[in-house]
């Protein structure tokens, strides 16, 4: 269930007025194909949220004609109050003790060989939710031995132990976002700390140096090249494989504002950066989300891995 206002905190703020207009590059279709209502039907019928819905991500058309959808577990309404994020926030939705359950029938019946699962942020659960987690990716793992699982996971801040019960339930990769550069953690994050994220995703890696590990960020937040590249040093410090940059987009004239529209060859020349950085994987465009194509590119940071283990002999 949702609030009435869908974001409380932000209601007595003032509008930011939408400055720019999307360039051609951000413009997506209309999301209309039958595999999209098949979709969102199953949603519907499973009484699932998905953070392609919530978020308003620009994909959704396609990764749900492809029945590529990202399930977000934990409710619909988050804790915190992130200023980039579209999510509904307030008091949250009672746990739903079947949810994993559920999860696990809508992922066998879109059929994917890789699914993503994410969740709201839940400061109020003693554990953050980590426990409901461990037990979704245990129902997948029962219902389809056979699918790779990745998680999106909220910082657990303050939450001793929490990240311990996900990553001791062996999703094959680990994704916790940065979101942006620490300077703009403020602005854009206020309820996180950078460097507890950083620390969590270097966590992952200690406790399981072979699961992979993922994290993105957004541009056009009002950060620099410099703060960028700080942070790919921090993820690289910190072992993560994997990172994705997109472009942010103003979901309301409640949220933050788009500072600037990031060009194509600006993307390029930062995907170009993070593999000089190290990173296993990089995937960097406008539309770059964290669940994209995030079966395909798991294929190939599988495949990355063997041939550079297979290079070091
Ligand atoms: S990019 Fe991710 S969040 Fe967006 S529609 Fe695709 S699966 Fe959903």
């Amino acid at each position: 269930m949702t609030t009435t206002v869908r974001h409380p905190e932000k209601a007595h703020k003032p509008d930011n007025p939408v400055r720019l207009a999307k360039p051609e590059w951000i413009r997506v279709k209309a999301p209309v194909s039958a595999e999209y209502n098949e979709t969102r039907r199953l949603m519907r019928a499973l009484k699932l949220n998905t953070v392609c819905e919530e978020a308003a991500c620009p994909n959704i058309g396609e990764c749900w004609k492809q029945k590529h959808a990202t399930i977000m577990i934990l409710g619909a309404v988050c804790t915190r109050a992130c200023t980039f994020c579209n999510v509904a926030t307030g008091r949250p939705d009672q746990l739903d003790p079947h949810e994993p359950e559920r999860v696990a029938e809508a992922l066998g019946k879109l059929g994917l060989s890789h699914v993503v699962v994410t969740s709201v942020d839940r400061d109020d659960l003693d554990d953050g939710g980590a426990e409901h987690f461990a037990r979704t990716i245990r129902a997948i793992r029962a219902a389809a031995p056979g699918t790779t699982i990745e998680v999106l996971t909220p910082d657990f801040l303050r939450k001793e132990g929490a990240l311990e019960v996900v990553v001791a339930a062996r999703p094959d990769v680990y994704n916790h976002n940065l979101e942006t550069v620490p300077r703009l953690y403020g602005e854009v994050r206020p309820g996180a700390r950078y460097f507890h994220s950083v620390r969590l995703l270097d966590r992952v890696k200690e406790l399981a140096p072979d699961m992979f590990t993922k994290s993105g960020i957004m541009v056009g937040l009002g950060e620099t090249r410099e703060e960028v590249a700080q942070v790919m040093d921090d993820l690289r410090s910190a072992g993560v494989d994997f990172i994705t940059i997109g472009q942010y987009l103003q979901p309301t004239p409640k949220h933050h504002v788009v500072d600037r529209f990031v060009p194509p060859d600006e993307f390029a020349a930062y995907a170009a950066m993070a593999r000089s950085k190290g990173f296993l994987m990089v995937s960097a465009s406008p539309l770059t989300r964290s669940s994209h194509h995030a079966g395909e590119d798991f294929a190939r940071l599988r495949e990355a891995r063997r041939i550079q283990l297979a290079a070091v002999g």
